[in-house]
């Protein structure tokens, strides 16, 4: 498809993300949440749903709830209600999951993102609510059968629902982003996609531009990764295109995005909420919580994202660019403020060493901010000895490295392998006099007007230095002596 068969279509998404809570027991149990412990090991009977027990609520996800709202800009509600879901799934024993449909947690919240031409966009956030997890069915490595993992049932999630106001993959996977950074700078989501914490549902669908009725949609399922949601999103938007201009329909359905093959596949037609027969969970008490709850909930949020990245602009003094990538996480936004409140130098140049030198060696290896090889007072201590001309740029790259392989100090490399900067002027003198000496057509070239050799001069002074000349001196003391 080319995009002028795109040009007469808007495309319309709204995304239901879940995101796990990071508590460490369950939402309406005892039982822990930790990952990858053998199957079935980590759910009691509430988890199991025996008959005769009882939920008892988790009061971390209200609290955890409420900050979400409150970062949101949501209003949070005195009064909600759980709800059953009924279901039958054999990774669901209870036959129903807790969940809330009328009266949610949270409503009315929303997040700016930055569409196509960078500017601020609105996006509503319909609702977020408290849920359950449920289990996980298992088919690898059984023959002829199926096991079940009731591990995860029960796990605390909570389910953000967006207004249809995206109106491109490229802004869905912008949104989630901000949504993925709040949920892990408010610290109530580990955020961790490959484990399934963070997974998102996208409700694809397109009109006609102009026409006010939204289209048929399509749900897309448990999508867990930036590159793949923007991919399934983009199949969806052609398949329907394609469809609705061969004078098909769209059918209102769940799919399931295929990675191998890029491409969707239908699952089941999709059930409305009253196939899910919901009702007040009789056995949960509806959640209160007081305007002074709120209030103190409020006192405890981090600065979040978009304040951070402005205090960042204004107060630091760095490119926009730069502050984006630095307030990306709060881990990686501290570490840059460590460095940049030990550096002499500007808090632009802590910035450089944080967003090159230091993210290149962490990707390479396979390491978070976290696990930095390198702390923030080592880092700020080898940016000092650049600034006060203890050594070069470039040797600072090769300490560095050292650092990193864990020699030392900046100052304990430098003085175990000699590599302070020469700026004893006779003794750079004397090489430049040797350099001259050893280049006797260079020099004259140079001397007849070809300029350019200077770089050629400066290239053999370093060399005989090891690098450790100061090159500020070098050019200047070159120059006079050709
Ligand atoms: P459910 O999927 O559980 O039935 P909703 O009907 O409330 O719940 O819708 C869920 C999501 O689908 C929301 O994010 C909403 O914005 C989005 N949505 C609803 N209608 C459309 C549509 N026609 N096109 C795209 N997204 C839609
Ligand atoms: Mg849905």
């Amino acid at each position: 498809m080319t995009a002028a068969d795109h040009a007469g279509w808007e495309v319309v998404i709204g995304l239901e993300v879940h995101a796990q809570l990071a508590t460490t027991s369950k939402i309406f149990s005892g039982a822990s949440t930790a990952y990858g412990a053998e199957p079935n090991t980590q759910a009691c009977l509430v988890d199991l749903g025996y008959p005769g027990v009882l939920p008892v609520l988790n009061r971390e996800v209200v609290q955890m709830a409420t900050l979400f709202g409150l970062a949101v800009n949501a209003s949070v509600a005195r009064r909600s209600v759980f709800a059953r879901k009924n279901y039958f799934y054999p990774d669901l024993p209870k036959g129903y999951q807790i969940s809330q449909l009328e009266l949610p947690i949270v409503e009315h919240g929303e997040m700016l993102i930055s569409d196509a031409d960078g500017n601020d966009k609105r996006i509503g956030i319909t609702r977020a609510h408290l849920e359950e997890d449920a289990g996980k069915s298992i088919h690898e490595g059984l023959d002829d059968s199926s096991g079940i993992d009731l591990n995860r049932a029960g796990t605390p999630l909570l389910e953000i629902v967006s207004e249809p106001d995206l109106r491109s993959a490229k802004e869905a996977v912008a949104y989630l982003r901000k949504i993925h950074t709040i949920v892990r700078y408010l610290g109530i989501s580990d955020g961790n996609m490959q484990e399934g914490s963070f997974r998102c549902d996208a409700n694809v669908s397109v009109r006609p531009r102009g026409q006010q009725e939204l289209g048929t949609r399509a749900e897309i399922k448990n999508l867990n990764s930036f590159r793949f949601i923007e991919k399934a999103i983009n199949y969806e938007v052609e398949r329907q295109i394609d469809l609705l201009q061969d004078g098909g329909t769209v059918v209102q359905e769940t799919r399931l995005y295929d990675s191998d093959k890029d491409q969707t596949r239908s699952m089941r037609s999709k059930e409305e909420a009253n196939d899910y027969r919901y009702f007040p969970d009789p056995d949960l008490l509806p959640v209160e919580i007081s305007d002074e709850y709120v209030e103190a909930a409020r006192a405890t949020l981090p600065e979040l994202p978009e304040a951070k990245l402005q205090r960042f602009v204004a107060e630091h003094g760095l490119k926009k660019d730069d502050a984006v990538i630095l307030t990306a996480s709060r881990a990686l936004a501290d570490y840059f403020e460590a460095v940049a409140g030990a550096v002499d130098a500007t808090a632009q140049v802590a910035a450089n060493w944080v967003i090159g030198d230091l993210s290149a060696v962490l990707n390479r290896d396979g390491k978070d901010i976290g696990d930095s090889n390198i702390s923030p007072a080592a880092l700020a201590g080898l940016v000092n000895r650049i600034h006060d001309n203890t050594i070069s740029g470039k040797i600072a790259k090769q300490i560095f490295e050292a650092m990193w392989d864990g020699e030392g100090s900046a100052d304990e490399i430098i003085e175990a392998k000699g590599l302070k900067q020469i700026t004893d002027s006779s003794a750079i003198e004397a090489v430049i006099d040797k350099v001259i000496a050893d280049y006797p057509e260079q020099v004259a070239e140079y001397r007849a007007g070809k300029d350019k050799l200077i770089g050629f001069f400066v290239g053999k002074v370093m060399q005989e230095t090891k690098g450790q000349a100061n090159p500020g001196q070098v050019n200047q003391i070159l120059k006079a002596k050709l």
